[in-house]
């Protein structure tokens, strides 16, 4: 993490005062919360809308802070105490990430995308530590507080820094990947989430695109080449670029050949390597986060033939798709995590594909801030289920029921539920399920339908 004197730091953020006898204290790491002080600290306060962090300062400093920042619009800064006055407590935060990026000989990869951006994250980590001294963002710490702390808190001595970039509209990657300055940036893919502020899925690539703004002249840009929208924009944000694409098609410079999927996993081939891979998470969307992060770590010249050991220790933040067993010895996909039309249909095309089951049952809830086309996604969904891979449908909520809508003419209406009343979803849902069936339960998170799992697991 950054260890800076005093006056180093102050050089960095513009102070707007003189910190005198203070100039050489060190500075080791930044936090913005003054339950969670380390000694040594700089402590950042905020102004939030319900609590002001300044109000924390003078304990932060008592509790072994080595000094702290005030907003200058902040009355009464405490005199005498290792205080440096800036304008705006959020900016300084940010442009010392930057300053300090810039002094670090760390490579960078930036990752966004609508879907798999943390669990590629962890992928790419996963691989490069193999070889490298790497440091990652930790849980999902990719926006504009998370983003500036992961940075501060990178050492001198890291090789390469794996780091997530998120967004809710316009120029918020832009500012990302302009602070960070990658060396190499992954675009996962281009879903629907978000369509609500950005209009379109145009809009969408354009907003995952800004990432190229900040790479370095000549870096590499790994894309889901399978998406026509980023491929058609891409060199209107970049003109000198190394693009490598992976896909499922077989265009792309990477991508999957002879997949088998398991309950315990992927195993796959690539078109440039004669390896099984084996990738110990589910859903064969994970496979095209895995062919992203491969891209890069093939890039920082690992080589794709010595992967597999990555691969095999990959540890993700959270596990999404989680498989859990129900009380009738039912296994259940527990993927009520978030929801968005791509990912959904990546969860029922891996429930489609895994084998051995009598009988299996989609439970299916809002994909929410889809905007005005929303009611379409959720026919879509139904619409595209096939009678031969899915044996029933259950739904939760208004726009659920538009799913049930499409799906009464693929399965037809006697394998088709739509619920508004959970409870009765679940009352329902249980009569159906025995060790022999298989569950898919997804929606967005806001329709909390972990609350089904949690009563088929129940006794
Ligand atoms: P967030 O915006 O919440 O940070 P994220 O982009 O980091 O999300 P992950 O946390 O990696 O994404 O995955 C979230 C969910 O997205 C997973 O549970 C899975 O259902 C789905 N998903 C992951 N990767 C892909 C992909 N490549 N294509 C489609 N869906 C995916
Ligand atoms: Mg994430």
């Amino acid at each position: 993490m950054i260890k800076r004197s005093l006056k180093q730091i102050s050089e960095m953020v513009s102070a707007a005062n003189d910190i005198n006898q203070f100039a050489d204290v060190m500075i080791t790491g930044v936090t913005i919360d003054s339950r969670k002080i380390k000694a040594g600290n700089l402590f950042i306060p905020f102004k939030g809308e319900h609590a002001d962090g300044h109000k924390y300062v003078v304990e932060s400093i008592r509790n072994g802070a080595a000094a702290a920042l005030w907003q200058k619009d902040v009355p009464n800064a405490p005199a005498d105490l290792p205080i440096i006055i800036v304008d705006d407590c959020l900016v300084a935060l940010q442009e010392l990430a930057r300053k300090y990026r810039q002094e670090l000989p760390v490579k960078v990869v930036g990752i966004t995308g609508s879907n798999g951006k943390t669990t590629t994250k962890d992928m790419t980590a996963g691989l490069l530590s193999t070889q490298y001294n790497v440091q990652k963002t930790e849980g999902n710490y990719n926006n504009h507080i998370g983003l500036p702390l992961t940075v501060l808190g990178l050492n001198e001595d890291t090789d390469i820094a794996v780091l997530e970039m998120g967004m809710s509209g316009r120029g918020e990657i832009e500012f990302l990947t302009k602070l960070a300055c990658p060396d190499a940036v992954i675009i996962t893919n281009i879903g629907e989430s978000h369509l609500l502020d950005l209009g379109s899925r145009e809009g969408i690539a354009e907003a995952k695109l800004e990432i190229l703004q900040g790479l370095r002249d000549g870096g590499l840009a790994v894309l889901h080449g399978d998406e026509p929208l980023l491929m058609e924009r891409i060199h209107r944000y970049k003109g000198n670029v190394n693009v490598q694409t992976f896909g499922r098609n077989e265009t792309n410079d990477l991508y999957p050949t002879e997949i088998t999927q398991m309950e315990q996993g992927n195993s796959f081939k690539i078109n440039v390597a004669d390896v099984v891979f084996k990738l110990p998470v589910l859903g064969t969307h994970n496979i095209l986060n895995a062919l992203a992060s491969m891209l890069i770590a093939h890039y920082f010249s690992i080589p794709f033939e010595k992967m597999n050991a990555g691969l095999a220790g990959i540890k993700l933040t959270n596990m999404r798709m989680e498989l859990v067993e129900g009380e009738h010895g039912e296994k259940i996909i527990n993927d009520a995590y978030n929801a968005s039309p791509t990912s959904m249909m990546a969860a029922i095309e891996l429930v489609s594909n895994l084998q051995g089951y009598k009988r299996k049952i989609l439970v299916l809830g809002d994909m929410l801030e889809l905007g005005p086309q929303e009611e379409q996604y959720h026919l879509q969904i139904g619409s595209g289920l096939q009678a031969d891979k899915i044996d029933y449908l259950f739904t939760f909520g208004v726009l659920g029921g538009e799913i049930a809508r499409g799906a009464r003419k693929t399965l037809g209406e006697q394998k088709v539920f739509a619920f508004t009343d959970k409870m009765e979803l679940i009352e329902k849902l249980k009569t159906f399920v025995d060790t022999d069936t298989l569950i898919l339960v997804k929606a967005s998170r806001g329709m909390r339908l972990e609350e089904v799992v949690s009563a088929l697991q129940k006794s």
